[in-house]
């Protein structure tokens, strides 16, 4: 018989699972895969972005954001620092707040939260999915796929549907739902996003150090960063940045415009002198043959189509200023329209889960249900890209282990 059963070796069950085993709770750990922390591995491209030093409330997203600033009281980036401390992973920082394992790699993290659940003697039974939960008075039964388990006190750290060829899965809402609690409604975000630009072939392959930027109720939200365009539509650091603002707009629209500066470290004005600079009067020398000067070749005609210069010469413009500076607007304001994404399967996490009005955010306890917590993704909260995720999700383990 065991104290706690976990569902889920992912990022908050195996922190509840250790915290929890250190108070001298008899655990057992229940993962569909066939492997612990899978989605893990996978973070920061293998190096594992696994906290921020900066977690403000700023950077987390939720229906209830009270809920958040609740949940992260007296718990900071030194609270993960030190947790990590005790398993042995060193912690480095990086820029914009970014921290990494010492290693920098994901596979240490996944390795030295195993070796101290096995130290603690936690069970973790892979290969196995929990299918339901049926509550018998104050105990939990869970019929998995290799038979069924009773217990007290249950974590549900399954996660989200998001990357589900990681092993993402939304059955921690289906748990959720049938024990009556409510669910926000998700969508994914820190995903990239397509469109219908008939641009798309041509344009396909350029990546550019770019600002992006999004009208969203009377506010312009700016991301700057790596911008690749692709034969789908577009990706790259600042568009999953932005992803999730332009994925709430696309619930109600089909389609949204994107204002993307391909030459953010230059202002209009100096690039228009540079510009001007470079011409030569009465010159044949066709205009997107010169562009080629200062912009990606594949770039020249998406922005000069629109502005019908794609046949004139440079000669032409030098006798008509105002059309250089259309030109140079078509660079600091290219205009790109997306109209949806590339779904849970290349979004890092997915917004919405369980409505955290149901949840104690000091215990991760549900309301509802005494004995059962819900930790990590599950949960309706998300964060920026930068560590943030992994943050929330390593506190609610923090928390739920110590309720445990
Ligand atoms: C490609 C990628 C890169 C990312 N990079 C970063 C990053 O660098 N930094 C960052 O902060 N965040 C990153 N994230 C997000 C981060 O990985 C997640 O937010 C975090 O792992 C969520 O932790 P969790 O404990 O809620 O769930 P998970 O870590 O997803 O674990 C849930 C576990 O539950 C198991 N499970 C689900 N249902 C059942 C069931 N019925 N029975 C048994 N087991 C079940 C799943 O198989 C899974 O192993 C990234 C995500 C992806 C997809």
């Amino acid at each position: 018989m065991f104290d706690v059963v976990i569902i889920g070796a992912g990022a908050s069950g195996l922190v509840s699972a250790i915290v929890s085993a250190r108070r001298g709770k008899k655990v057992l750990i229940v993962e569909k895969n066939n492997k612990v922390g899978k989605k893990l591995l996978a973070t920061g491209n293998g190096k594992c972005n696994i906290t921020n030093q900066r977690p403000t409330l700023d950077r987390f997203y939720s229906d209830n954001p009270k809920f958040i600033a609740q949940v992260f009281e007296d718990y900071n980036y030194q609270t993960i620092k030190q947790f990590f401390k005790t398993i042995g992973l060193e912690l480095i920082e990086a820029k914009e707040g970014k921290v990494f394992p010492m290693s920098l790699q994901a596979s240490s993290v996944v390795e030295l939260l195993v070796c101290e659940c096995e130290q603690l003697g936690v069970k973790i039974l892979c290969e196995t999915e929990v299918e339901s939960i049926i509550k018998k008075s104050n105990k939990y039964e869970l019929i998995h796929t290799q038979g069924k388990v009773k217990t007290e006190k249950l974590v549900i750290a399954t996660g989200h549907c998001s990357a589900p060829q990681l092993g993402g899965v939304d059955m921690g809402l289906t748990f959720a739902k049938k024990l009556g609690h409510s669910i926000i409604d998700s969508f994914p975000t820190l995903v990239q996003l397509t469109s219908a630009s008939k641009n798309l072939k041509r344009m396909a392959g350029v990546k550019v150090e770019s600002k992006v930027s999004l009208e969203l109720n009377n506010k312009t939200i700016e991301k700057q960063g790596d911008v690749l365009f692709t034969t789908y539509g577009i990706s790259g650091l600042a568009i999953l940045d932005i992803s999730r603002f332009v994925m709430e707009v696309l619930l109600e629209k089909k389609n949204i415009m994107l204002t993307i500066d391909l030459m953010p470290k230059m202002s209009r004005g100096q690039l228009l002198a540079l510009m001007k600079k470079s011409l030569i009067k009465k010159s044949s020398k066709p205009l997107k043959v010169w562009m080629q000067g200062f912009i990606n070749k594949k770039l020249i005609l998406p922005i000069l189509e629109p502005l019908k210069l794609q046949n004139k010469t440079i000669g032409s413009i030098t006798s008509n200023i105002k059309e250089l500076e259309k030109i140079v607007d078509g660079i600091k304001a290219f205009k790109f329209t997306v109209n949806g994404s590339k779904g849970y399967k290349g979004a890092e996490v997915a917004t919405g889960g369980v409505n955290t009005k149901e949840i104690n955010p000091k215990t991760m306890e549900s309301k509802l249900h005494k004995g059962v917590y819900f930790t990590g993704e599950v949960l309706d909260v998300d964060g920026d890209r930068g560590g943030f995720n992994l943050h929330f999700a390593w506190v609610c383990g923090l928390r739920a282990g110590e309720a445990l």
